[in-house]
């Protein structure tokens, strides 16, 4: 299949917008940049186009997708109810990164949602993602634009290389501005269970809602049922990464041990520009600095992609402080590690 690629400031240009509109309307698949990572989206309401991104993705059928809306007055047509609660979240962080879980109406699909009687919609951040929306003039489920089991993709270069010649249209928007996955909140419990980690954290949804909700990474994965897509291994590189936690000067000394130890092996670190400095490392990947642990997500999944591109046998990271963004940073890096956490 030829892919065409455009790119996001191109979408004001009628002919594109058409070829667009025609893409999703016939069912096919266009990979699209959003605030949080590449997404690849069909129309949610063509199982048969819902099937095709599974297909591209050799994703399993039991891991839904999200649905992407471009505005509030859309989320009636697709949820069977809208509990009282999700005006003051969808007030406070829509558009953006917080995907709200809700009992799905007929007109979605089970292709979406896995077989489940929910389905979790946002409406993204970038006024890119936006206006492909408006010019389907359709809600696009999209999964983030990755083969399955590989980091998401934050820059155009990791969704070309996966999706190039197996979709209609790539859209290159530059790098994803956050660069990790959404938060989920499931609000369709009594208490509002948060399923994923996100830019939107725990404590900026109790702030909102004055008070405390579930927080069902706490729990082990395996436990969670109701958010099928967490069971599964996501991001791993093919190296051996280990996290490494506990002071700045121990991990430093613990992880130049390391890599003596694998002196025959390619060898990496990733880390905040204060730790690496002080390592010796066949290759170091910075992720920005200690105290902006934004810049830091946004570089998370770039830096686990290129140790694949290097064929890096030891990864070596230290841990990251679990406070707000912090939490879901080290919810990707503990899957990509395979939870290996070294205590020191
Ligand atoms: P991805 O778009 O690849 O980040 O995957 C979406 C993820 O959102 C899934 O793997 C699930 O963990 C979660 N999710 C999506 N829809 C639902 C739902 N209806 N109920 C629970 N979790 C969901
Ligand atoms: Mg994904």
């Amino acid at each position: 299949m030829k892919t065409m690629i455009y790119k996001g400031y191109e979408l004001s240009d009628q002919t594109l917008q058409k070829h667009i509109k025609e893409v999703f309307h016939k069912g096919g698949l266009v990979v699209f940049p959003t605030e949080t990572v590449y997404g690849i989206g069909a129309d949610a309401t063509n199982p048969e186009a819902v099937k095709q991104i599974f297909k591209a993705k050799g994703r399993p059928s039991d891991n839904p997708l999200i649905v992407h809306i471009s505005k509030n007055s859309d989320l009636e047509l697709y949820v069977r109810d809208i509990p009282l609660i999700a005006k003051p979240l969808m007030d406070a962080f829509w558009p953006g990164p917080l995907t709200l879980v809700f009992n799905k109406k007929d007109i979605i699909p089970n292709e979406v949602t896995g077989g489940l009687s929910t389905v979790g919609i946002r409406i993204p951040g970038l006024k890119i993602a936006r206006d492909i929306i408006d010019i389907a003039g359709l809600p696009i489920c999209a999964p983030s634009a990755n083969l399955s089991g590989k980091p998401s993709s934050t820059i155009f270069d990791h969704v070309a290389s996966d999706f190039e010649e197996r979709v209609d249209i790539i859209i290159d928007g530059g790098k994803a501005e956050i660069g990790i996955e959404s938060t989920v909140l499931d609000i369709t419990t009594p208490i509002p269970v948060m399923l994923r980690p996100g830019a939107v954290t725990k404590k900026m949804i109790e702030n909102v809602l004055g008070y405390k909700i579930i927080d069902s990474t706490e729990t082990k994965i395996e436990d969670t049922p109701k958010s099928p897509g967490m069971k599964y291994t996501h991001y791993a590189p093919k190296g051996k990464m280990t996290l490494v936690d506990g002071n700045e000067k121990e991990v430093i000394q613990y992880i130049n041990q390391e890599i003596k130890k694998h002196k025959k092996e390619k060898t990496a670190v990733i880390g905040a520009s204060e730790y690496l400095d002080q390592i010796d490392a066949d290759y170091k990947v910075n992720l920005g600095h200690l105290n902006d642990l934004n810049e830091i997500a946004s570089n998370i999944f770039i830096a686990l992609r290129q140790m694949d591109e290097l064929g890096i046998h030891y990864i070596y990271m230290h841990t990251l402080s679990n406070q707000d963004i912090g939490q879901a940073i080290m919810n990707r890096l503990s899957k990509a590690a395979g939870y290996k956490i070294v205590k020191l």
